[in-house]
């Protein structure tokens, strides 16, 4: 991008911070940086030297975040341009052309960010829908070279930009906002498109993330594996991803519970889709529309029990300062799950908040269970798709268990 860069700043950091660049983490913070030559715009090359005026990497600036610097590159100088980043894109999209060689899965992240060298953006693709989506304001200035190397490589038919509540677009670019449709015409609707063989919707502009929880795909298969003959019990289930699953791996029956009136009804959608496959036509539906927490308590209160139990709430822990109100909501919602499920039955507990590191949840869960009398035998403990790499301790933000009552 020099070839386009808008401006230069240099940088010289703390020495723990220098030595966590060297290391390879990708972000630099602002308590990290001891000299910077002058101020300059969100998406600026920030390059940054050592003592010795020795280059250490190049990232780009962020003036209005923690994360001040999101590196792009360490050790030798190299060019940074628009071949580079061809090659980056070109390098994320042909590893997932690898995972998903048929048309069985059609919705799949192509760039995980930071881990894939990309930091701060996140392109998933729903069949030919491509969805962009911006951490950081640091990509606006590269957006039509961005645009135009996603097209050549991709052929997509529509392109939407999704933009972090974080990032201030007035500020910046006032013509560009979340949702704004780049290419082609903007969805009249969801877009469809098939994970595993199960058509799902995704809802692109308005849907939570990039319209759809692609994280959860190989946790969703699991559930697929275990659901045969149980009652089961979907909590925080947004369009029903693991219930669909449930109920293609013979499931009984299926309760979607989410506070999110519009979700429920795109599980009863999608559920609907997948019609032709007799598990998921035969499997009882339905849904409950309530506080995840209170339906739970209510639910125990009606004596129902279920086969299996899915938690996957939303994410706790916004900043550090939450984490140990996170770590009291997972007990609490283990509690609350505990008293819905069956002596046999099967627990799966999900996280997605990336300060609440694995051990301390996975941890949490267990206590809790054990403090509750109905200690849990850990089945499996996962994380994310395999589309979706982890490079750096922040990227490992979901994790799943899998366990059933001793
Ligand atoms: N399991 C889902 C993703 C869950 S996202 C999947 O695999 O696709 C979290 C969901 O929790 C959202 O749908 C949101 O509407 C819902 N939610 C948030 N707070 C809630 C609450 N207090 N009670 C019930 N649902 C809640």
């Amino acid at each position: 991008m020099t070839d386009i860069a808008i401006e230069r700043v240099s940088f010289q950091l703390t020495p723990a911070a220098e030595k966590e660049v060297k290391k390879g983490h990708p972000w630099v913070f602002d308590k990290g940086i001891v000299k910077q030559n002058k101020e300059a715009q969100a998406g600026a090359f920030a390059v940054i030297y050592d003592k010795e005026r020795k280059f250490v990497g190049l990232g780009l600036y962020d003036p209005d975040s923690p994360i001040r610097i999101r590196m792009l590159h360490r050790g030798k100088p190299v060019t940074i341009d628009s071949d580079w980043l061809k090659e980056k894109l070109s390098t994320s999209i042909s590893a997932r052309r690898k995972i998903f060689a048929d048309e069985r899965t059609t919705g799949f992240r192509l760039v995980n960010g930071e881990n894939d060298g990309l930091p701060g953006i996140i392109a998933d693709y729903y069949d030919k829908t491509l969805v962009i989506k911006f951490d950081s304001a640091i990509w606006l200035p590269y957006l039509d070279l961005l645009k135009g190397i996603f097209d050549e490589l991709l052929k997509p038919e529509c392109i939407i930009l999704r933009l972090s509540r974080s990032i201030d677009v007035k500020k910046i670019s006032p013509n560009i906002g979340d949702g704004a449709v780049l290419k082609g015409s903007a969805p009249k609707g969801a877009v469809i498109f098939r994970e595993n063989g199960i058509l799902f919707e995704a809802e692109p502009i308005h849907g939570q993330k990039t319209g759809f929880f692609l994280d959860q795909r190989d946790n969703r298969s699991k559930v697929e594996k275990y659901a045969k003959n149980r009652d089961v019990l979907n909590v925080f289930s947004y369009t029903g991803g693991f219930s669909i699953y449930a109920a293609r791996g013979g499931a009984s029956s299926v309760i979607s519970l989410d506070l999110s009136e519009p979700a429920l009804k795109a599980a009863k959608r999608n559920f609907e889709l997948n019609k032709d496959d007799i598990l998921i036509a035969e499997c009882r539906h339905s849904t409950i529309c309530m506080d995840a927490f209170e339906a739970l308590g209510e639910l125990a209160r009606q004596k129902k029990r279920f086969g299996m139990v899915i938690v996957d709430p939303p994410s706790f822990a916004r900043k550090q300062s939450d984490v140990q109100s996170a770590v009291s909501a997972y007990q609490k919602l283990t509690r609350l799950a505990l008293g819905v499920l069956d002596d046999a039955g099967i627990l799966v507990s999900a996280s997605c908040s990336a300060r609440v590191p694995s051990d301390m949840f996975f941890d949490a869960v267990l206590k809790a269970a054990a403090k509750a009398g109905r200690p849990l035998q850990v089945m499996q403990k996962t994380g994310h798709a395999a589309d979706h790499p982890v490079g750096f301790p922040e990227g490992e933000y979901l994790k799943c268990m899998f366990s059933f009552v001793k």
